[in-house]
């Protein structure tokens, strides 16, 4: 597989490329910004980007979404919780003084356990509420995407609008903290990390 992290937008969003090397297909995760760098690398690998994922619908994680359906087939996947968000994104955004382009209704829901598919690669959905109320992980074997919810020695904000904390440590606890200790977290923003590092060293959590 393909893997390839993009830093993206205002806020520096981790966007994570995807790619089956034996279908030529891509996934695309939390594309914040910069569309035109990121169809570039999705051209530089030779691949056709099918799925577009938001974690959750902060504007900063949707900022190329509209660009990227434009100059593709691909369809957008946002969990229901967070839909009324999405449609608040371009206000969302101009009211923190960033300009982004309003993305379209998406195309599916998801629910946990879900599984979303693109040549050989297969995604989990995990819900993790609490930073947003459609709040999602995503995991295949040894890695997990977890958006906002946890990050290297720390944790999603839980003060915007749908933001809850005890929501928020109850889902890395039942959700991500069941993964093996050895899984990688790809985070929302910042460092990746692992599981069993979060653990243990993680000062938010107990
Ligand atoms: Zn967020
Ligand atoms: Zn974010």
């Amino acid at each position: 597989m393909i893997l390839q992290t993009m830093v993206v937008g205002p806020l520096q969003t981790n966007c994570f490329l995807l790619g089956c090397e034996k279908e030529r297909v891509a996934i695309i995760i939390d594309p914040g910004g910069n569309a035109d760098d990121i169809l570039k690398v999705i051209e530089k690998h030779e691949l056709e980007l099918k799925i577009i994922i938001a974690t959750h619908a902060h504007f900063d994680h949707l900022g190329a979404v509209a660009k990227l359906m434009k100059e593709s087939e691909a369809k957008l996947y946002v969990h229901k919780a967070d839909w009324a968000t999405l449609e608040r994104a371009e206000r969302s955004a101009a009211s923190w003084g960033m300009r982004v382009e309003q993305p379209p209704v998406p195309d599916f829901e998801m629910e946990e356990g879900d599984e979303i598919t693109a040549g050989t690669i297969t995604l989990k959905v995990l819900h993790t509420p609490g930073h947003s109320p459609g709040g999602i992980s995503l995991s295949m074997p040894g890695r997990v995407f977890a958006g906002d919810t946890l990050f290297y020695r720390s944790i999603g904000r839980t003060d915007f609008p749908g933001g809850d904390f005890d929501t928020l440590i109850n889902s890395i606890k039942t959700k991500l903290f069941t993964l093996p200790d050895d899984t990688i977290v790809h985070t929302g923003h910042g460092p990746d990390t692992r599981i069993g590092d979060e653990k243990k060293h993680n000062p938010f959590i107990d």
